[in-house]
């Protein structure tokens, strides 16, 4: 079986008794055996996936089960999964076994999805380049000297690399977007609410968002469908239709913002214009249009992702679960040494610039100022899109950079999501989308839609993969840059 093939071409090699589920599985648990170098998983469930691969054997032998039945996928290790070790990326949570499932994980699952087990990610999902796991680094499988990017990088880099069909991911200013544009892979970030939060550890409540990142957008749609919905569960949740990834727009418009188009690399400006060739080819029409106050976007992102990550990080005590400090005299030192060291370098820059943002005499001036610049940019996108369907932009401002190149650099790593940001603050559903390569290195391009239009991101993302093969490109792992 072709690890790349999509997720219908499995389920009919699976209906049709061309291999069995189990088969299936280990095919692809071996593929991750001899990629254990490229390091996407911090947790790999060989025996549990083994398990449920005979619950799905029986299911397709009555002709039962659906679309993902036996499908094998992975979650970002965020995600809570009972019984199996939900790190984070962290010390701070290397022994910590959740005792139940997140939605996401149980609804994957209801419909008949194998996780395979959990990937790596930048530590509490902070970061752009997955090089703050605890874990170590992933490597990006097109060139292992270079970066998959973060914080989903494990996710991407194992569907890049054909180690699952597909993985879940989580965005709060970029995350399932930036590192699929950097392995060649697709990931959908949703409208906020449209899928359940209950479950996944929390970096920046307002933003945290998950999603699907697979091969094709045909895929993501089938994996929104397992993954969206109300949840009593999660207090932003949202009740709306479902997604109908049959919605066709009739004729399209799509705006390109000015601002989201300045000095790009040659081959990053011929992606864009090539992209923008097979969607006119297409007749889809395009308007220039304008985004102000997204230059806002990264100082309000990091002062208020850094305010609640501070109010949320501050439930890891050393008391009731998580890392604890040993040999400790009186409370305040469990406390402070329990996390001083649990925690990594970047999520305690984290912690300190935002309980700096949120201290008494600084509330108004950073806090509060953010908010005010967060609605300025979502009313930007709200007066754009009176105009036009959809807004096309480069996904990251650059392919996947080198190793060590940005790790002791926070502001240049901060630049990375300059693209990706503004549809976390406005809480919009986006896209990438592989559009071509820089040399050997992908190019991801993104498209936004209005909120709960989901489904016009995938009727545009699967106009644009019947016109392109990209996302069909592979890394071939026999020759990878060992470096
Ligand atoms: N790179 C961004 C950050 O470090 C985004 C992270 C994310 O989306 N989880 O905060």
């Amino acid at each position: 079986m072709n690890p790349f093939s999509s997720i219908e071409q499995i389920h009919s090699a699976l209906y049709q008794k061309q291999i069995s589920t189990i088969e299936l599985v280990q095919v692809f648990l071996q593929r991750i055996e001899e990629n254990q170098d490229l390091n996407c998983f911090i947790t790999v469930d060989a025996d549990g996936a083994l398990e449920e691969a005979k619950k799905a054997d029986k299911l397709i032998s009555r002709n039962e089960g659906g679309v993902l039945t036996g499908i094998p996928i992975a979650h970002k290790d965020l995600f809570c999964t009972a019984g199996i070790k939900t790190s984070c990326a962290s010390k701070m949570l290397d022994n910590f076994i959740a005792p139940y499932n997140a939605t996401v994980v149980e609804q994957l699952r209801e419909a008949g999805a194998i996780s395979l087990g959990k990937t790596n990610m930048d530590e509490f999902a902070m970061g752009s380049s997955n090089e703050t796991s605890y874990y170590g680094p992933t490597l990006n499988p097109w060139d292992t000297s270079c970066v998959p990017g973060g914080s989903s990088g494990g996710s991407a880099a194992a569907v890049g690399a054909g180690l699952v069909v597909a993985a879940t991911g989580t965005d709060t200013g970029g995350s399932i977007r930036q590192p699929s544009s950097f392995c060649g892979v697709t990931g959908l970030k949703p409208t906020y609410g449209r899928v359940s939060r209950y479950g996944m550890v929390a970096f920046a409540s307002s933003l945290d968002q998950a999603g699907p990142i697979a091969h094709s957008v045909t895929d993501i749609a089938l994996l929104l469908e397992a993954m969206e919905g109300f949840d009593p569960r999660d207090s932003t949740s949202v009740k709306m239709p479902k997604t109908d990834p049959s919605r066709k727009t009739k004729s399209m418009k799509i705006g390109i913002p000015k601002e989201y188009i300045v000095d790009l690399g040659e081959n990053m400006g011929r992606a864009l214009e090539e992209a923008k060739k097979v969607f006119s080819g297409l007749g889809v029409e395009f308007k220039d249009i304008e985004l102000p106050n997204s230059r806002h976007a990264i100082p309000a992102y990091y002062v208020i992702s850094g305010a609640e990550a501070s109010t949320n990080l501050s439930r890891y005590d050393g008391i009731r679960y998580g890392h604890r400090a040993k040999e400790i005299t009186n409370l305040s030192e469990l406390y402070a040494r329990s996390r001083s060291e649990g925690f990594g370098k970047e999520v305690k820059r984290r912690i300190v610039t935002g309980t700096y943002a949120l201290s008494v005499g600084y509330y108004d001036a950073y806090y509060v100022k953010a908010q005010k610049l967060r609605r300025l940019i979502r009313d930007d996108f709200l007066e754009a899109f009176k105009e036009v369907d959809l807004i096309l932009s480069p996904t990251a401002p650059t392919v996947a950079f080198k190793r060590n190149l940005l790790k002791d650099d926070p502001v240049n790593m901060y630049r990375q999501d300059i693209y990706t940001i503004p549809a976390n603050l406005s809480g919009l559903p986006a896209i990438s989308l592989p559009a071509g390569f820089d040399g050997n290195l992908p190019i991801g391009i993104q498209l936004i839609a209005p909120h709960f239009d989901e489904a016009s991101l995938i009727h545009a993302g699967q106009l644009f993969q019947q016109g392109t093969d990209w996302h069909q490109k592979h890394p071939s792992l026999g020759s990878r840059n060992n470096e």
